[in-house]
């Protein structure tokens, strides 16, 4: 198998372009190349212990291989190392992310905001939610059972109330639980998760929002893995909904190093009212001097930023702008149809079962069986067997209280299934080798589990 090499090539013409922008006299820094080699060599051979996370048939963890475009460019701005704090030490590529940053405000529909890249999305909901706890700082947080754990923990960090709501059985937030919540008057802000880590799952975006006829909260969208399914033309029409009011909430959080192609190290927090950022206002004595403009890091509360990810983004946007009908949408929409195609032959398979219909990309599915013990019992050798196939797939824990009349024994509390991201493009291409091996992995299992 050959890795992808041609981005090489780009990225040496990008270095002598960037090279004659600097009209300074030449100066020598030595090193030794000899030995340099000895050590990337090593390094690489380190680096062979990996999953192969680039590849199609790494069908498990969400992680999708950055763009070439991505990784050329962010490598490119290595030359420099510029630093997003402020303009001084990233004059070019701070106007880069307030270009990128706008260009993802405006895929959620908004022409006016606040906000910036982060170094992902834990940061980018740290202070989404760190905005939430100044503007109702006795109020409590509220989000689904299946959200991130990253709302809990941050909510123990900022010594914000925080409490949990029900889930249905596809995995998205009760509104009547969340409504009981509301009730009580002392919820702040809900978070909706717009695709949820573990199923792909959407919150009822159209029904948390007519909640607020009634009671008085803010809306936090986590979109950090499912920002950008707003893009896409193939969902179910209810889904579609929920993503077409995303203009509608007070804070959304989106990750560029998720769907978004880029290099990790890429998250971003945006806020629909600007004046936000007086939350941030602060008195650095040492940094800012070369412009009157607004400086990143003065609505951020990260201080050192990769000036390289925003230029890595600004190129993947120059060459697949986030927009309906675009190359990147089409591509995005490959994975939700390779979901589809899975979801329908897990649905006619003898063996498999499908746990819920699949929303965004993620497809979860456990073993058919009698009882929920030896169903999950089969589903960790499955997933073991696949892994010998080179077929890569990851395990998700589903509560079994969400059954609604099982036709199968529930002698556990959780129903451990067998889960896939279908992150790539590839991935639809590539379904029907995906299929095989995952039906040999389980034949195999079988065998070893019977004898
Ligand atoms: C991945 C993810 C996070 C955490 O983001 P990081 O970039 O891993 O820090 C938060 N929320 C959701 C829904 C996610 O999928």
């Amino acid at each position: 198998m050959k890795l992808e090499k041609e981005s090489i090539k780009l990225l040496t013409k990008a270095i002598e372009k960037l090279e004659l922008g600097f009209d300074l006299p030449d100066f020598n820094s030595s090193h030794d190349y000899q030995k340099m080699e000895e050590v990337i060599l090593k390094a690489a051979e380190r680096m062979q212990d990996n999953y192969p996370y680039f590849h199609p048939l790494f069908a498990g963890q969400m992680l999708k291989p950055p763009h070439p475009i991505a990784k050329a460019a962010y490598m490119m701005a290595m030359w420099i190392n510029p630093n997003n704090h402020a303009m001084d030490g990233s004059k070019a590529s701070s106007p880069m992310e307030k270009e990128v940053v706008a260009d993802l405000a405006k895929m959620f529909g908004w022409s006016e905001h606040l906000g910036h890249l982060t170094g992902g999305g834990t940061m980018a909901n740290l202070e989404a939610l760190w905005v939430a706890g100044n503007i109702h700082p006795d109020k409590a947080i509220v989000a689904s059972d299946q959200a991130h754990y990253t709302h809990e923990r941050i909510s123990e960090v900022l010594k914000l109330k925080f409490e949990k709501v029900a889930t249905d059985h596809q995995g998205r937030i009760d509104i009547d639980a969340l409504e009981e919540k509301l009730k009580k008057g002392n919820v702040g802000t809900v978070v909706c998760t717009m695709g949820t880590t573990g199923l792909g799952a959407v919150d009822p975006l159209p029904e948390i929002v007519a909640l607020q006829e009634k009671y008085d909260f803010r809306i936090h969208a986590d979109a950090a893995y499912g920002g950008y399914f707003r893009l896409l033309d193939n969902l179910e029409s209810s889904t579609s909904e929920k993503y077409a009011l995303l203009d509608q909430v007070d804070s959304i959080v989106i990750d560029p190093h998720k769907q978004g192609l880029q290099p990790y190290g890429c998250g971003c927090v945006l806020f629909k009212n600007p004046k936000v950022a007086q939350y941030y206002i602060h008195d650095s004595p040492y940094t800012y001097f070369t412009s009157d403009e607004l400086h990143l890091g003065e609505i951020s509360l990260e201080c050192s930023r990769a000036g390289a990810s925003a230029v890595g983004l600004w190129a993947t946007h120059q060459l697949m702008p986030p927009v309906k009908g675009g190359k990147f949408a089409a591509d995005l929409s490959q994975s939700r149809e390779a979901a589809l195609s899975l979801y329908e032959r897990l649905n006619t398979s003898d063996h498999f079962f499908p746990i819920v219909k699949p929303e965004t990309d993620i497809v979860s599915w456990a073993m058919k069986g009698q009882k929920v013990s030896e169903m999950s019992k089969a589903a960790q050798e499955v997933f073991k067997r696949a892994e010998h196939n080179h077929l890569y797939l990851s395990l998700y824990k589903y509560p079994t209280a969400k059954f609604n009349d099982p036709d199968f024994e529930i002698d556990a509390e959780y129903l451990i299934c067998l889960r896939s991201s279908l992150m790539k493009p590839e991935h639809k291409e590539w379904l029907d080798e995906i299929w095989a091996r995952l039906e040999k992995s389980r034949s195999r299992a079988v065998t070893s589990i019977n004898s």
